[in-house]
């Protein structure tokens, strides 16, 4: 293993390795197909997949496809999309619990015949209420007893069809005393007269997750069984199932906190809720915390990735900051997104004193720290739209925009001054009469005026219109996981549609390459929306500091 820091699973398995005790490490990523995974699911995938790239073993994507009531093929699809797109292959190791099934079949009527498991036939309810609490011991079914021949002759009944859904179910017989409810008598198999994704309608009977999932660990031959923290309690029941059945082979689970993001949801069925309220467009909305929707938003693979690994692995809860993430979803898109001008807010500006009719080229780098980017020429005209917010009529004497008799420079462009503001019979500026100063051409100009602001701009005629959308946090409240209805503390203005102006070498960009538009933030064309005719464009994230950095710049006098 490489040196990187080592967290506790690394550590095991670091020194399982060192003992002997595997040769090599085997792992898995087992998601429900209930919906579309989520950047808790990032942190599983980076973590089962990772620990099998650095010790050259591994991982098996395995469905964990045993309630077919919820499971769909749209979401195995997007699962196997999400892992690729991350990074991680599982080759040949695609499985299902459903490939399982006559195996764990099999592994009931054993239990069965040891005595262990018992068809019990009270309602859902009845089990229920002779579960007992955590403070009183449960009380025993009156069907516990049953002798073996008739548990079986029962079981096989069940799989054959002859009963109603709810009529029996299998049970493990443990202890109904027990402190840990997972061990008062838990279900093994129920019956359910519903097709299976998979296996049609082979199964009228399907396992429970806490016995499919163990013995899907031991038939795969998973080393590490990684799973999070709420199935601490379950790892007793585990136990049990692996002593009595006592497969070839035995995993051992570890569990580690999950990961959960401030300001958004992880858990997929309160995602869900919020598509079928129709809050959000759907899985991959760029506001979605889901891979697809992070995907769609533009952040990079990388990006995530290295995101989960700065927030490590442990066992304590924690609640990391949206702004870890965009900081790593920034330093990748720094260092790797060419740099573009574009107004999300515009405003005109009639430079009065160049021909109509007349434009040039400028010459822009695309970017500051990588001359090997190359430049791209930037036309200029005699109308420019500028951004709103970079003028102000009444502005403090630090505003070092534009402002009545103010002047600024236009990014690899000119010097210009306000002239004249225009309104409207509202008192609304709708455009500014300049005036340029010749000599001051960026690079090539024979003054060397400086100025204290530079803004960006984009020539009106030559202006690429686009929808842009900005997005902000999807919740007003850093846990709305905590909140009684987590639907209250939606955050209204998620979402902002901007009419924009871009500057024609945007207008071939393709979904998935981001830019920067510079002093505004990170963007990409969205993969939904976006079309030839119909430019719609997503903000990935915002430039943190970006004005106080390129005021600092403006101030030394750089363009
Ligand atoms: P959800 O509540 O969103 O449905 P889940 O845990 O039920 O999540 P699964 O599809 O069963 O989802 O999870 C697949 C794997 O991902 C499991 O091993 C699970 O422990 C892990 N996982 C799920 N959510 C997180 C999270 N927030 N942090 C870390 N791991 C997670
Ligand atoms: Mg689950």
């Amino acid at each position: 293993m490489s040196e990187a820091p080592r967290d506790f699973i690394r550590q095991i398995i670091h020194d399982d390795l060192e003992s002997g005790k595997h040769d090599e490490i085997v792992t898995r990523f087992p998601p429900e197909p209930n919906g579309y995974l989520h950047i808790g699911h990032v942190m599983s995938i980076c973590l089962n997949f990772g620990v099998a790239v650095e010790t050259r073993g591994r991982t098996f994507l395995r469905y964990d496809d045993t309630n077919p009531h919820k499971e769909e093929q749209e979401y195995v699809d997007a699962i196997e999309q999400d892992v690729h797109w991350l990074g991680f292959d599982w080759g040949e190791r695609l499985t299902h619990a459903s490939d399982y099934f006559e195996q764990l079949y099999e592994a009931a009527e054993k239990l069965i015949e040891m005595g262990l498991a018992y068809v019990d036939s009270l309602s859902a309810e009845e089990i229920r209420a002779h579960r007992g609490t955590l403070t009183e011991p449960g009380t025993d079914s009156p069907y516990r007893e049953r002798r073996v021949e008739e548990n079986l002759d029962l079981f096989r009944r069940m799989r054959a069809g002859e009963f109603a859904d709810g009529e029996h179910v299998l049970r493990a017989k443990i202890d109904m005393a027990s402190p840990n409810m997972n061990l008062r008598d838990p279900a093994l198999y129920r019956i359910r007269h519903i097709d299976h994704q998979r296996t049609g309608d082979a199964w009228c009977i399907y396992p429970m997750y806490d016995f499919a999932h163990t013995l899907s660990d031991a038939f795969e031959h998973i080393t590490h069984s990684l799973c999070t923290l709420e199935f601490e309690d379950h790892r007793p029941l585990y136990d049990w199932f692996l002593d009595q059945l006592k497969p070839p082979h035995r995993p051992r689970q570890i569990e580690f906190s999950r990961l959960n993001l401030a300001y958004t949801i992880t858990s997929k069925r309160k995602l869900g809720m919020m598509i079928d309220s129709g809050v959000v467009s759907g899985w991959n909305d760029p506001r979605m915390p889901t891979i697809a929707g992070m995907r769609r938003r533009g952040y990079p693979a990388v990006a995530l990735r290295d995101f989960v690994k700065r927030g490590g692995v442990t066992k304590k809860d924690k609640l990391i900051e949206m702004g870890v993430l965009e900081n790593s979803v920034r330093e990748v898109l720094g260092d790797e997104a060419e740099r573009r001008m574009a107004v999300l807010k515009p405003l005109k500006v009639v430079l009065t004193n160049y021909p109509e009719d007349q434009f040039e080229m400028m010459e822009a780098m695309n970017h500051p720290n990588r001359p090997e980017l190359g430049t791209r020429e930037v036309p200029f005209s005699n109308e420019v739209w500028i951004e709103q917010d970079d003028f102000m009529e009444e502005a403090p004497r630090k505003f070092f925009r534009l402002k009545p008799g103010g002047e600024v420079r236009l990014r690899s462009a000119y010097i210009i001054r306000c002239d004249e503001v225009i309104k409207d019979d509202d008192g609304n500026v709708v455009e500014l009469r300049c005036s340029y100063d010749p000599d001051t051409r960026s690079g090539t100009g024979t003054s060397d005026r400086k100025v204290k602001g530079t803004i960006h701009w984009v020539s009106a005629a030559h202006a690429v219109p686009a929808t842009v959308r900005l997005y902000d946090r999807l919740f007003t409240v850093p846990n709305p996981n905590a909140a009684e209805v987590f639907m209250d503390v939606l955050n209204p203005d998620s979402l902002e549609t901007v009419e924009a102006m871009l500057e024609p070498s945007l207008a071939d960009l393709a979904a998935g390459e981001a830019v920067q538009f510079e002093r505004l933030g990170y963007f990409t064309p969205d993969a939904g929306d976006d079309s030839a005719d119909a430019r719609v464009f997503n903000r990935i994230v915002t430039l943190r500091d970006s004005w106080a950095k390129i005021e600092k710049q403006a101030m030394q006098g750089q363009d």
